[in-house]
This record gives structure tokens, C-alpha cells and sequence, in this order.
């Protein structure tokens, strides 16, 4: 943080160094994937009911857009309540120690999915999915390009937990852009389309709780269940895991998954936007 308002050119520097960063990120993630290595890849294809299509892209960059104007105002927020004393950011490292930061890198991201996930399972209530979350849910197969895909509302709500976090606690500034990147690779890799991990993941203690983009394709799916992003655990605690992932991660697209040929039925009427 400067100290200087940033001003409508800096608005727009800021809005311009986001957007091209996130697309640049996604667009060479989904030409590698779905366009160079996609034969290659083909038996990691994440089932689905129906594939995707030129206007559902044309809704993910719409959509994207607006969240990353969103990230821009997240910005301009925080360097406000820094300035005026709200917000305990410093991007001096003598301010820490090295535990701290760990430890305060650690909580953030693990509040950060606590937060996700509970915001997500209001999100599908009735009026919130109709009203909001069906921007999200316009892409059932998914691809990077639907990593942003938001509602305005939704894409505020999910990057606003650092609000009241940055009223309380002292956070040292390379690590909350750290944690931004980490965020968007867990978010791009969720929205893959394409299983990368390997099948011994989910038989491993500790590594099987970590998300993967199997169970979040599930959750486009099959609309309700695997509300988590990051973990796999809150859904698990919560009785919210769509029954058979762990099948459907091993068996991915080596043949067609009856349950996700048939969830096609179960998509709500509302998720166009
Ligand atoms: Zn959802
Ligand atoms: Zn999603």
C-alpha cells in the first residue's frame, strides 16, 4: 500500500493487470489441456451430460470479466481500510516471523474454505441459486474458462472473508498475493474438465481429502452435493458428498458414468442467467 488513492487510471491499470493475468493463465492452461494434449488426455476426461458449448463461453468471459472488475473494487477496499487504519497489512518483512506467516498462510487458507463452502450451501438455497448462483451453474461442463464464471453478488461474497480478516490480523501483503494465487490454481485446477491426478490419490490417508476436478465437475453435474473447494472434508463432516466420487474419480473417462447421464435431468429450470 502506497498511501496514494489509486485514481481511475490506477482503477483501470489494476482492472487491465487482473484481466490479462487471469486470461493469460487460463487461456494457456485450456489450449494445453483441452487443445495440444487433449488425444493424449482423452481417459481423463471428466464425464458429463452434455458438452459445452461457443455461448456458454461467451457467458464464462462475461461473467469473468465482471468477478475481476469485482477483484479491482476488493482492492480499492482494502487499500482504503489500510490507509485509514482499518486493515493490518504490512509489507514489511522485520513485522513477522517466519512461524507467524506460516502459520497465519495456513488459517487463511483453511478459513477461506470454510468460508466458500458455507457461503456455497446458502447459495443453493432456492432463491440465492435462481437469483445468483445460476450464473455459476450455466457451464455443467466445466472448463478453466468457468473458473470466474460469477454473479457479481456471488464473485463480492467469495473474495469478501478478507474484510473482517484484515480488520484482526496481521498479514504480511506477498502472502495474501500468495494466497490469491493459490486460490485461482485451486479454482482453475477444480475446473479442469480433466482428471490430472493420479488414481492412488484417494486411497491415500491425508491426500485423499484434497478436492480434485472430479468432484467439483460432480458438483456441475449433479447440481447438489460437493459444496467444497479446496477440501474434500466439509462436505464428508456435513453429509454433503455426492455418494460414489471415489468411484467415479478411478474410473473417470474409461467408460460413460450412468449417474452423470442421468443427473442431466436433475439440473434446475433456472440455471440460465
Ligand atoms: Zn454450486
Ligand atoms: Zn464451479
Amino acid at each position: 500500500m502506497n498511501g496514494q488513492p489509486p485514481g481511475l487510471a490506477g482503477l483501470i491499470a489494476t482492472f487491465v493487470g487482473q484481466a490479462v493475468s487471469y486470461f493469460g493463465v487460463v487461456g494457456l492452461v485450456w489450449l494445453l489441456v483441452w487443445k495440444v494434449f487433449a488425444a493424449r488426455l482423452a481417459a481423463r476426461k471428466v464425464p458429463v451430460p452434455r458438452p459445452s458449448d461457443r455461448a456458454q463461453l461467451v457467458h464464462e468471459v462475461k461473467y469473468s470479466l465482471v468477478t475481476l472488475g469485482f477483484g479491482t473494487l476488493g482492492v480499492v477496499i482494502v487499500t482504503w481500510m489500510s490507509e485509514h487504519g482499518y486493515a493490518r497489512l504490512s509489507s514489511n518483512l522485520s513485522d513477522f516471523s517466519l512461524p507467524q506467516i506460516g502459520l497465519t498462510f495456513v488459517g487463511l487458507l483453511l478459513l477461506n474454505d470454510v468460508w466458500f463452502y458455507g457461503w456455497h450451501r446458502l447459495l443453493h438455497t432456492p432463491w440465492a441459486f435462481k437469483h445468483i448462483h445460476s450464473v455459476h451453474h450455466r457451464s455443467v461442463e466445466v472448463s478453466p474458462f468457468s473458473s470466474y464464471s460469477f454473479h457479481p453478488i456471488e464473485g463480492f461474497i467469495l473474495g469478501g472473508w478478507i474484510y473482517p480478516v484484515a480488520l484482526v490480523v496481521p498479514i504480511y501483503l506477498p502472502m495474501l498475493a500468495a494466497l490469491q494465487v493459490v486460490g485461482l490454481s485451486n479454482n482453475v485446477m477444480a475446473h479442469l474438465g480433466y482428471e490430472l491426478f493420479p488414481k492412488w490419490l484417494v486411497r491415500v490417508p491425508g491426500l485423499r481429502w484434497i478436492n480434485s476436478a472430479t468432484f467439483h465437475s460432480m458438483h456441475h453435474t449433479r447440481v447438489n452435493g460437493n459444496y467444497g473447494l479446496m477440501l474434500r472434508v466439509w462436505d464428508r463432516l456435513l453429509g454433503t458428498e455426492v455418494p460414489g466420487y471415489d468411484e467415479v474419480f478411478v474410473t473417470r473417462g474409461e467408460k460413460r458414468q450412468p449417474e452423470l447421464e442421468a443427473s442431466s435431468s436433475q439440473l434446475s429450470p433456472g440455471t440460465t442467467s
